[in-house]
């Protein structure tokens, strides 16, 4: 089999990204992609919406890129192919959607503390229906003039270690991969190299992962350098996942990412599409 033009990992407005489900899905199309999944953070509401269009134009994988917690760090897994409506899957994000509102209240208390307007409402607006995450805080105090970028304002108020990321209990590594699982998806380890961790710490994670039964790894994905891509490929190889690649797309202002842009893998052994066709 051939692979076809793929992207399995992207985000639309039901999470942090821009663009609607149906714009995402055009423009894929208009890049030429044929399989895409959709992975927005904790929800499945923009997978649910795409099921009432017809003629979609491309085949969509249900997806959905799950918050997990393993020894105090945020690992992220992606999880492909599950049904939208398992009763298990949907109890799941309703507690997820419940304890992201109780900590957009706690990241809005802690921002006012170092200083800033009280940005709760307008980070609500901005997320509208999707689910709330730091990157609506983001671009609210972008609105406010607070920070001119994203970045800066991670870096200054959102990100790792600042007051803005609240701490919250997220699920287990293992109650996340169980969800996926029971669901009918596949459990697959997310951009590994993005957590700023050493490889050492990044084998102990992979090692739970595969205990608890996750089943594939991105090895592709905008940003890694071609050392990276080789070292998950081996890790892939010694732990038998399946390999997985998405663009992690949110948003056309951010020119060095699109939808189906990532380095190609030069074997389609072991792929996880040919799980998911
Ligand atoms: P949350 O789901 O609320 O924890 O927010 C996580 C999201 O914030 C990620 O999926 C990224 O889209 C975004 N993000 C994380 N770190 C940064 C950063 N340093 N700069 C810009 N966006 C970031
Ligand atoms: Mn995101
Ligand atoms: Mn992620
Ligand atoms: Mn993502």
């Amino acid at each position: 089999m051939e692979l076809p033009n793929y992207d399995l990992h992207c985000h639309s407005t039901a999470s942090d990204g821009s663009l609607t489900p149906v714009e995402l899905v055009e423009r894929a199309i208009g890049n030429g992609i044929e399989v895409l999944a959709l992975t927005d953070h904790d929800t499945l509401s923009g997978v649910a919406k795409l099921q009432n269009e017809k003629c979609l134009g491309l085949k969509l994988i249900s997806g959905t890129e799950l918050t997990a917690q393993w020894n105090r760090r945020v690992i992220h897994v992606v999880g492909l192919g599950v049904d939208f409506q398992s009763e298990a899957l949907i109890t799941y994000l309703d507690n997820l959607a419940k304890l992201r509102q109780e900590r957009s209240v706690r990241i809005a208390e802690q921002l006012i503390k170092m200083g800033l307007p009280d940005l709760l409402e307008d980070a609500k607006g901005i997320a509208g229906e999707g689910i709330i995450g730091r990157p609506h805080f983001a671009k609210a105090m972008i609105a406010q003039g607070v920070v001119s970028t994203e970045q800066q304002a991670f870096k200054q108020y959102l990100g790792t270690g600042k007051k803005g990321d609240i701490k919250i209990e997220w699920p287990s590594l293992e109650r996340v991969i169980e969800v996926i699982s029971q669901a009918g998806g596949i459990a697959v380890l997310a951009h590994p190299t993005k957590y700023k961790m050493t490889f050492t710490k990044l084998r102990a994670v992979i090692k739970s992962f595969v205990e608890a039964g996750g089943k594939a790894i991105e090895v592709s994905y905008p940003g890694m350098t071609p050392d990276h891509h080789y070292h998950l490929l081996r890790i892939a190889n010694e732990n038998n996942l399946m390999l997985s690649a998405g663009s992690d797309f949110h948003t056309p202002s951010q020119g060095w990412t699109d939808l189906g842009k990532f380095p190609p893998l030069k074997s389609k052994d072991n792929h996880v599409l040919a799980a998911l066709l």
